[in-house]
């Protein structure tokens, strides 16, 4: 008899500037099928942002909504903005029997441990934290004040690696990409 083949949620977190972002879209052009959750923020757009693309942009009015009607699943401040998982879009897509990606923060991934015990929880790694300040650094998109809060999230973050299931360590895009759809069982 085969056995049962679930599709399961799994969650990638890791800090800020590891590159989960962009293991994530190279994934997705290699495998455009990939479902990603689109979560809703307090955040301002990044040039080139999109509502409805990277996140739902939304005020703190909208936000203080989503909560107290129950519309997320998990949700979380972040270096002084909020974050949060539609939960609909996610049970349909698992109801459906298809593979859902999460790329949230820490505290939303343990929340989503403790509501979601089948979920796999994988933690995007950098090389070395030189290379973690020079990424964060390097992309250009936050004022020094917004990295140096992201770099203190970040030790906390990397402190917690251990709670996850799997550590990937991100010195290639693709290879983690490649692991990453294994480990969703899309390849
Ligand atoms: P996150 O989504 O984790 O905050 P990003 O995906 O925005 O991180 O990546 C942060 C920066 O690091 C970007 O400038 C990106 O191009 C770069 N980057 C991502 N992965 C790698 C890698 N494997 N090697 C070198 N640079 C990378
Ligand atoms: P950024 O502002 O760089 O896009 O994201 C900042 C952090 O928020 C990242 O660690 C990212 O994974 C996390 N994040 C994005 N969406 C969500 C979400 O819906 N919930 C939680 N808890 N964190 C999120």
């Amino acid at each position: 008899m085969a056995a049962e083949v679930r599709p399961r949620l799994t969650v990638l977190s890791g800090p800020s500037g590891v590159g989960k972002s962009t293991v994530v879209a190279h994934m997705r052009k290699v495998h455009p099928d990939v479902w990603l959750s689109v979560s809703a923020t307090t955040r301002k757009p990044r040039p080139g942002e999109k509502h409805g693309v990277q996140y739902f942009f939304v005020s703190d009015e909208e936000f203080d909504k989503l909560i107290a009607n129950g519309e997320l699943l998990e949700w979380a401040e972040f270096a002084g903005n909020r974050y949060g998982t539609p939960r609909r879009a996610v049970l349909d897509r698992l109801e459906a029997g298809e593979p859902v990606l999460l790329e949230i923060d820490l505290q939303g991934a343990r929340q989503v441990k403790e509501s979601m015990p089948d979920s796999r929880l994988v933690f995007l790694a950098p090389p070395s934290w030189e290379e973690l300040v020079r990424r964060l650094t390097g992309r250009g998109t936050e004022s020094p004040e917004v990295i140096e809060r992201r770099l203190t999230v970040a030790k906390v973050e990397l402190a917690a690696e251990s709670e996850f299931d799997t550590t990937l360590v991100n010195t290639s895009v693709e290879d983690v990409a490649r692991e990453l759809l294994a480990l969703m069982a899309v390849v």
